[in-house]
């Protein structure tokens, strides 16, 4: 997704505001007022992230997609298909680092040898009256199209079990009543019978027991219970895309993990993510939140053994309710200073929630937590990375503990990413995200790329 002045925005909002309807029903609206006094004294709660022993990491994983949707020929309009970009790149450290130092504005697409280091998936869907490879109607042939897709993305052609499809299978396994060799899903999408619908790793063609319709692995990503005949699939391509880039950083983690059984801790020490948006899995795919903080959590407790860094993600959030508050607040925050947002907080000053449930914020959604940080250029950043748990319903008062910056061991690691991949081309942007949204749109790469020099320069 872009920066907010990454792409010019032509709507202009005056004219609406002008019209006579519109201003007697704004002035109906209940504004929300700020305490200014308040607000001043918010920069209190910022201080100075803790030092930590572990090293920077030598590589950055940077993941950000994009999504299309269009006519397929000017004389059926209406017939539609989905596409969805994700790209990812892969920075080296220490050039990045010698790069910037030589000057104080970088432009990341003056530097050649990055644009090497790029891998774009593509995944092709039908959507508005596409029907594909005798489906019978669109919600099917999304669903065939997105399985194949997921098979197709593999890291060595003739091994499936380097699939993402194999990557979501492992994931799906954490779910309540499944396991490595079986998972369920909720409900079957052509006769919504819910008893039994089950997925055998080692079956083919795996059919529903009641209707013997045809089900696939990335059923259980529910996103096609968004899919509609003659509608526009957006959302539904937004969902896609959004679950994929996630799940394609624990694609990579696994790949590495299975790939170097005996080493892989000192590999991921040294490689953090990148993704656009907070690490959190809205809508119909939310429920594997939970199983992407099992897995990280299984991993992260060998790591911890060798006294390593927990692994390395940040979800960078470049708009949204937490960061128009931010911005009112941002020139109140001091250099360097980060805060561990609470839930009293985002109720308080985000949500307006005047009767805050008592389960936490993002119960069902979230794997990791929301930071606010203000850099040594002054750039503020909203960012989110992965809780240190494995399940939130077995850390006693979770609520508290999740916002307590002290159990983020690795946070400094973190904030020094921020200092250094500050990007001057937009306000508040980061050289990683900068460089794989662009990568998006101009990169055609088949998508091994990124491990294959991750392996040849010796990280692997
Ligand atoms: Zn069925």
């Amino acid at each position: 997704m872009p920066y907010e002045n990454e792409l010019a925005d032509k709507t202009s909002h005056v004219d609406i505001i002008k019209n006579p309807d519109v201003s007697e029903f704004l002035s109906k609206c209940h504004k929300i007022e700020y305490d200014t006094q308040e607000i001043e004294t918010l920069g209190n709660l910022f201080t100075k992230p803790n030092d930590c022993n572990f090293p920077r990491p030598k590589n950055i994983i940077s993941i950000d997609g994009s999504v299309y949707e269009s006519s397929i020929t000017e004389k059926f309009p209406s017939k539609k298909i989905g596409y969805i970009k994700i790209g990812v790149v892969l920075l080296k450290y220490d050039s990045l680092t010698q790069i910037q130092g030589t000057s104080n504005f970088v432009d990341p697409f003056e530097v050649a040898s990055f644009k090497e280091n790029n891998d774009a998936y593509s995944f092709v869907l039908p959507s508005t009256n596409i029907v594909y490879d005798n489906c019978d109607y669109v919600q099917e042939s999304f669903r065939k199209a997105l399985d194949e897709q997921f098979d197709k993305k593999r890291d060595n052609e003739n091994d499936p079990k380097s699939s993402l499809r194999e990557t979501l299978f492992k994931m799906a396994s954490y779910l309540d009543g499944c396991n490595d060799t079986r998972i369920k899903l909720s409900k079957c999408p052509h006769c919504e019978q819910t008893e039994n619908i089950v997925i055998n790793k080692d079956d083919p063609a795996p059919k529903c027991p009641h209707c013997g319709k045809r089900l696939y692995i990335t059923d259980v990503l529910r996103v096609w219970e968004q899919v509609k005949d003659e509608t526009s699939n957006k959302s539904a391509l937004n969902r896609t895309m959004s679950v994929i880039e996630r799940l394609l950083s624990i694609h990579y983690i696994r790949t590495i993990v299975e790939s170097l059984r005996d080493s892989y801790v000192n590999h991921l020490e040294n490689i953090c993510f990148f993704i656009d948006g907070p690490l959190a899995l809205f809508g119909e795919p939310a429920k594997l939140h939970a199983c992407f903080m099992k897995y990280l959590d299984e991993l992260n407790q060998e790591m911890r053994k060798f006294n390593k860094s927990d692994i390395l993600m940040i979800g960078i959030q470049k708009s949204g309710l937490i960061n128009d508050f931010i911005n009112l607040i941002k020139e109140h925050i001091g250099i360097g200073e980060i805060y561990c947002l609470t839930d009293d907080f985002i109720n308080k000053y985000v949500n307006f929630e005047k009767n805050p449930a008592s389960d936490t914020f993002g119960k069902e959604t979230y794997y990791g937590q929301h930071f606010v940080y203000k850099n040594k250029k002054g750039s503020v950043f909203v960012f989110t990375v992965p809780y240190p748990y494995a399940e939130k319903s077995k850390v006693s008062n979770f609520k508290n503990e999740k916002s307590n910056i002290l159990n983020y061991k690795n946070i400094k690691i973190y904030t020094d990413l921020l200092d250094e991949f500050d990007c001057s081309l937009y306000p508040d942007s980061l050289i990683p995200t900068v460089l794989a949204h662009k990568y998006t749109a101009i990169s055609l790469a088949p998508g091994s790329k990124v491990l294959d020099l991750l392996s040849r320069s010796k990280v692997l």
